[in-house]
């Protein structure tokens, strides 16, 4: 029986308790300074302007996509990565703002969540605002609701700048082992595969931008290119693919600024449909003041574009001031604006391979981001779509490139990402016509107006957390999902609240998975004692420290640390303080590092104050399970927890046990 009722539970503690920055370091000898700031690794000279002739990994594009694919690269000094960018340097201001949970969860596993928690405007309430029955060519609210629904993830819905995005990428890879800084002014014009079996069978040529740099061109070769260089990419014209579908593009003018208004939600994300003004959208931005307002602009016909020279600041003004009657806003400052046209496309696929050449070619050159697909901003998707690709290509970069994992995974990227930029473009396809429809004639005052009925039951989707990956090599069919519905297959890991064994502290099981190409394994211990030798766990733990079966024992160099290739943690049923460590396998405490230091942290308990990890996610009591998470953070396949015979075939499905000695131990303090 589990003790909770005596626990003396002290609520200030536990919120200190759960205030995690849950950080490892001095694994390899003590590391005075900031823990954020990695040891530089061996041979790794600062980056000069110069750019190498050979590349493993070149990067073209330095958006949110190309930055957060640099940013996993970064921590491994064997991959050769660089990344390059037209523009003179780093982006001040504009564009995207809109960063869904699901990205915040990301951000978790690059260790910068916090970060923007703090400068970031919270979502908390979204209102809806339409014509007043009675007089409609004056607006009223006619509805407000909770952003995020409750349970859906432990992040919020934030609004934060796309630059500030990318300071925290910029931060991230100037911190890590290979101090990764972006190549700018440097601007890719053409880009050719040779056929020959070549280590680096890409040539990219590149013009160097800016005065001083006239008619220089560069020629670098590469393993892999991946062009992450927005709409109009050149990359994507390169390997002959096309953005396909509606050609008739929309246009919104997009402004942020400082203002004076009476508008009672102007701290609220609000959507606004007048009579026949149109709509606009408020978007309360960073820092208390600023606001983003959108407003929406005819459709444009084919191929037709605005002309921004008969546009200005002020007709979006006076335009925002229609629609808002009776209120009115005073513009103090106009901080950026632009006109923002978008169609609804997406290329046929993510990378060079033809389809019908996809059991013979492997893939070598990839597109992520608006390179791929485009939408409107009203559903907020941009960014958050952009970088769920790369989040999703980088570790699979990483382990090809290190020889840990067969080439042809590259060609479940463009599988899995194509359907979810596909799913995006028809949401926003019907999203875009409901917010541009004309207010319904005559809705009764109690009924919900469609599109707040559309954006209530679609919240899931735009925090980001609908992705579900279909089976595949990496992801299975959930076979055995009955033991665990609350971790579906193909979605990403549903973090949850637990208490780390070791010292008591409470925190969220998803943030151990951080963004270094490790695979995870989170043992669910079934009933019964997890000291006693009889018990699953220890007879699991049994097989992967010993069994030549082990997917451990089988794809872990034997010089490195046990637990760099698959990460093994436990969670027991039983409360933190009923449990004695020194009873528990050896194998949940791992020797890492260069001082072989024990790693406590792998075993849990429930948080019985905030939840208990076996109820909320439906995990069976009795048997336990095993769920498998990929680096991604998306669950690959849950088993039962002695489904030896199946985990061993699972891994071998894709990861190739290992000719090279050892990887550099990336992220490791
Ligand atoms: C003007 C503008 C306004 C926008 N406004 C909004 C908005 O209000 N709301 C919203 O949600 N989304 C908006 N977006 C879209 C949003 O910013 C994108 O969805 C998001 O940035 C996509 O990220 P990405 O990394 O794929 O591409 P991008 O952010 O477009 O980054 C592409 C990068 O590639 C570089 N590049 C391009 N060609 C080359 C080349 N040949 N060689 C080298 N480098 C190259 C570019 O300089 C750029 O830095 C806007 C986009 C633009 C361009």
């Amino acid at each position: 029986m589990t003790n909770i009722k005596t626990r003396n539970i002290n609520t200030q503690g536990l919120n200190a308790r759960r205030k995690e920055k849950n950080m490892q370091f001095h694994q390899n000898g003590f590391h005075a300074g900031d823990p954020d700031i990695y040891k530089r690794a061996q041979n790794h000279k600062e980056l000069t302007q110069d750019m190498p002739n050979e590349v493993d990994v070149l990067i073209v594009g330095s958006g949110p996509a190309g930055l957060t694919l640099a940013a996993q690269l970064s921590g491994h000094p064997d991959i050769v990565t660089r990344i390059v960018d037209l523009k003179p340097g780093p982006m001040e201001k504009g564009q995207a703002d809109g960063i869904s949970c699901r990205s915040m969860e990301m951000f978790q596993a690059f260790d910068f969540a916090e970060k923007v928690k703090r400068e970031a405007c919270w979502v908390n309430e979204t209102s809806f605002w339409n014509p007043k029955p009675e007089k409609p060519s004056e607006i009223h609210r006619t509805g407000r609701i909770q952003d995020v629904e409750d349970g859906l993830s432990e992040m919020p819905h934030v609004i934060l700048n796309q630059a500030r995005v990318h300071d925290r990428y910029l931060e991230v890879m100037q911190n890590a082992p290979t101090r990764l800084v972006p190549h700018y002014s440097r601007k890719l014009i053409d880009l050719t595969l040779t056929e020959k079996e070549v280590s680096h069978p890409i040539t990219v040529t590149l013009e160097r931008i800016g005065s001083g740099y006239e008619g220089q061109f560069e020629k670098v070769r590469a393993q892999y290119v991946v062009g992450c260089d927005g709409a109009r990419s050149s990359v994507r014209s390169a390997i002959g693919r096309e953005l396909v579908g509606d050609k008739a593009n929309q246009a919104w003018g997009v402004m942020d600024v400082l203002a004076e208004t009476d508008f009672p939600d102007f701290r609220m994300k609000s959507l606004v449909k007048s009579e026949s003004e149109g709509s606009i959208i408020f978007i309360p931005r960073e820092g208390g003041h600023m606001v983003r307002v959108y407003i929406e602009m005819d459709k444009l016909a084919n191929n037709e574009r605005i002309s921004r020279s008969r546009m200005s600041v002020e007709k979006l003004i006076d335009a925002t001031n229609r629609v808002l009657n009776p209120y009115t806003i005073n513009v103090k400052e106009v901080v950026w604006w632009s006109i923002y046209e978008v169609g609804h496309s997406v290329t046929d696929k993510f990378d060079n391979v033809p389809t019908k050449n996809i059991g013979t070619q492997l893939p070598r050159i990839f597109i992520a981001g608006d390179a791929c697909h485009t939408h409107s901003a009203k559903a907020g998707q941009g960014m958050n779509v952009s970088m769920g690709d790369t989040f999703n290509l980088g570790w699979k970069l990483i382990l090809v490139l290190q020889k840990r994992c067969n080439p042809k995974l590259l060609h479940t990227y463009s599988a899995e990402r194509r359907t979810v930029a596909k799913d995006l473009i028809d949401f926003d396809h019907e999203w875009s016509r409901i917010i541009g429809a004309p207010p319904e004639p005559g809705t009764p005052l109690e009924e919900t107006p469609k599109f707040q009925r559309y954006f209530i039951e679609h919240g899931r989707y735009t925090a980001g957390l609908s992705v579900k990956y279909t089976p595949s090599i990496l992801t299975s069919h959930g076979d055995w999902q009955h033991l665990a519905p609350g971790f579906e297959v193909g979605t990403r890991f549903h973090s949850a609240p637990v208490t780390r064994l070791a010292d008591a502290k409470l925190v969220q099981l998803g943030h151990t998975i951080k963004a270094d190409a490790r695979w995870r394994l989170y043992a669910f211990a079934g009933a019964g004692s997890p000291a006693s030798p009889q018990s699953d766990i220890q007879k699991l733990c049994n097989f992967l420290g010993t069994s030549l079966d082990s997917p451990l024992q089988k794809f872990t160099p034997k010089e490195m640390d046990s637990n760099r290739v698959i990460d093994v943690m436990a969670v027991f049923q039983q409360s933190h303080r009923d449990l004695d460590i020194g009873a528990m396998p050896d194998f949940l405490r791992p020797k890492v590092g260069l001082l072989q230091l024990t790693d406590y942290e792998k075993m849990f308990c429930p948080d019985h104050a905030a939840g208990d990890i076996y109820t909320m996610r439906g995990i069976n009591r009795e048997g336990g399970c095993i769920v498998i998470v990929r680096p991604d953070q998306h669950i690959a396949n849950v088993l039962p927890i002695d489904g030896f015979k199946e985990l061993s075939s699972f891994f071998e499905g894709f990861l190739i046990a290992p000719l090279t000695k050892s990887i550099p131990n990336e992220f490791s303090g």
